[in-house]
């Protein structure tokens, strides 16, 4: 399987102005996801509905990222990806608030909907991705590291579980997805979108 890396700060400081996501208010927060083996943060906690956002942009995509591991995805992006069979992503039924300020204020809003990518225990190909690990946090499990250097994105796909969309222990924060997902994307031409080639990325 070929993987891509979707970069969520791309798309939250593209350069075509689509609008991003910014939580208002007191965020409620989940607990933070652990190794079941080590007990080791794996993730930043998820952010919990009551979900209060404003948006700041010129332009409406079929994407708004922010900071936290949740998303915004367009009402037909979520319909197409149910109809998909792309697995890996929890649609949050949970209304989204969105508070229209300042020039904003009488533009029509699309309706927009929550989605949190599956977190996993996958990781990297230490020896092909070129990893190199600054610090070992976790265990044989979670492989959890911090890094001083990685050449390319290669799973170890002997602990991958299919998933479409996914964030990997072992590259903690990045998030993958399947060529399969890039035909998704592609096929539907999603906008603001950014998908990095395997053997482009490197940090
Ligand atoms: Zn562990």
């Amino acid at each position: 399987m070929i993987f891509y890396v979707m970069s969520r700060l791309k798309s939250l400081f593209n350069e075509k102005g689509f609008y991003e996501l910014d939580f208002i208010g007191k965020i409620s927060m989940g607990e933070l996801y652990r190794c079941p083996e080590c007990d080791t943060p794996i993730a930043i906690k998820p952010t919990l509905p009551p979900f209060n956002i404003k948006l700041k942009g010129k332009n409406f995509g079929d994407l708004c990222a922010g900071v936290c591991y949740e998303f915004l995805v367009s009402k037909r992006f979520a319909a197409l990806w149910k109809e998909s069979g792309l697995m890996g992503l929890e649609i949050l039924d949970y209304p989204v608030n969105i508070k229209k300020t300042g020039k904003f204020k009488n533009i029509d809003t699309p309706e927009y909907i929550m989605v949190r990518p599956d977190v996993t225990l996958t990781h990297l190909n230490e020896k092909e991705s070129g990893l190199i690990i600054k610090d070992s946090a976790g265990c044989n499990k979670c492989k959890l590291s911090t890094r001083k250097k990685v050449e390319r994105l290669r799973i170890d796909e002997s602990t991958w579980d299919g998933q479409d969309i996914f964030y990997l222990s072992g590259l903690y924060g990045v998030l993958v997805v399947t060529e399969k997902f890039v035909e998704f994307v592609e096929k539907h031409q999603f906008t603001n979108f950014v998908l990095v080639h395997q053997d482009d990325y490197n940090e």
